[in-house]
């Protein structure tokens, strides 16, 4: 039995479908300041970012949104908490972080190409806004 439902995403196709930013980042043919790669992943800080310490774990395989994401996708789910986790460590994050996934037009998403926020290095608030 399937622990996912199907994709009701209002998201246009094209927005789907269209490459974004970020695969431009994984063929080198933009700079990113990388922070740890590996491969199945990559990791580098959000060019504007919102928090002291801001950067951004993506897979390299494209899902499009965590709505979009499959059972088959479990293992690379898993391993990029697990890479969020090891990123923090590396960035001497201490004193705690946030790990932020924007699904979608109400979820803020703007990149169509799953990524996980981690930011830190100052208080932050809740809620969010
Ligand atoms: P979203 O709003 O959750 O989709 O997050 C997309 C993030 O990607 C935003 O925080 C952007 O600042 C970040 N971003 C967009 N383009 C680039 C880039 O070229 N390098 C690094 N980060 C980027």
């Amino acid at each position: 039995v399937s622990i996912l439902g199907s994709s009701r995403s209002s998201v246009p196709e094209m927005a789907k479908n269209s490459p974004t930013i970020f695969d431009r980042i994984l063929d080198g043919s933009i700079k990113a300041d990388i922070v740890y790669e590996d491969p199945e992943c990559l990791a580098f800080r959000d060019v504007d970012p919102q928090a002291p310490k801001h950067l951004l774990v993506i897979p390299r395989r494209r899902i499009t949104m965590l709505e979009d994401a499959q059972n088959t996708d479990q293992e690379l789910l898993g391993h990029l908490m697990l890479v969020v986790k090891k990123v923090a460590e590396q960035e001497d994050l201490t004193d705690g972080y946030r790990v932020v996934i924007n699904n979608g037009p109400d979820g803020g998403q703007s990149v169509y190409h799953l990524h996980i926020h981690l930011l830190g290095g100052r208080q932050l608030n809740w809620p969010p806004g």
